[in-house]
């Protein structure tokens, strides 16, 4: 099996209301052209420099997600090229962000990052620090807050991975309004679980990538 099948396996197989990023972080631009040519538009990166560079290069209909952590001084590479950024997790990080949309006269689409998984290593907010973290981001006209989004903790326990992600399934659910719409979560290994949970957008690297 190749990418494309690969690809199309998991597309046929997921509910019509959710959303595939193929997440091609060190994937070759040939590998990226395979899976856009199986129509593919949606992809993921974990490095500003790399989302920049592989836009310039490859099609302009990609929808271009930066899904891993981002510092404030990388902010300015991904401004023309990104759709969604998945990974907010300082009001340091959307000043920044704010602050370049706004010279480029765009409203950049974000997530929060929200921290469930038990590795103090992975990034975001906590759970009950939601609330205050939207109200604090309403002051940026140039930031569009349309969303959350997880990580679970690696591990096989599936109990402790659904337990993740219900809780953030209920954070979602009790602030879901016309504006916020998005449920980032879910990966190669736990995409199945993530959408039991109302995930909306899975982010899939391996699963479609790798033999
Ligand atoms: C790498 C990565 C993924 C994809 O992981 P796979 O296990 O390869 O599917 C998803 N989300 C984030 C934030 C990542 O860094």
């Amino acid at each position: 099996m190749g990418i494309t099948s690969r690809l199309k396996h998991i597309q046929n197989n997921l509910p019509k209301n959710v959303k595939l990023v193929a997440v091609s972080k060190k994937r070759s631009t040939q590998a990226i052209m395979e899976a856009y040519n199986a129509g593919q538009r949606l992809f993921g990166e974990n490095n500003a420099k790399e989302l920049a560079n592989k836009a310039v290069k490859l099609p302009k209909d990609i929808q271009w997600h930066m899904i891993g952590h981002l510092q404030r001084n990388k902010v300015k590479y991904i401004i023309p090229h990104v759709n969604l950024i998945h990974s907010i997790d300082s009001i340091k990080l959307l000043e920044e962000i704010n602050k370049r949309a706004e010279k480029e006269n765009k409203i950049i689409k974000c997530l929060i990052q929200i921290h469930i998984a038990k590795e103090i290593s992975k990034h975001g907010i906590s759970i009950n620090k939601t609330e205050e973290f939207l109200k604090k981001s309403e002051k940026f006209y140039n930031i569009k807050i349309v969303g959350l989004m997880g990580m679970a903790t690696l591990s096989k326990d599936i109990k402790e991975i659904n337990q993740e992600f219900s809780s953030l399934k209920h954070t979602f659910e009790n602030i879901k309004n016309e504006n916020i719409t998005i449920l980032s979560m879910g990966m190669s290994n736990d995409y199945k679980i993530a959408i039991n949970n109302n995930s909306n957008l899975i982010r899939i690297g391996s699963a479609i990538f790798e033999n």
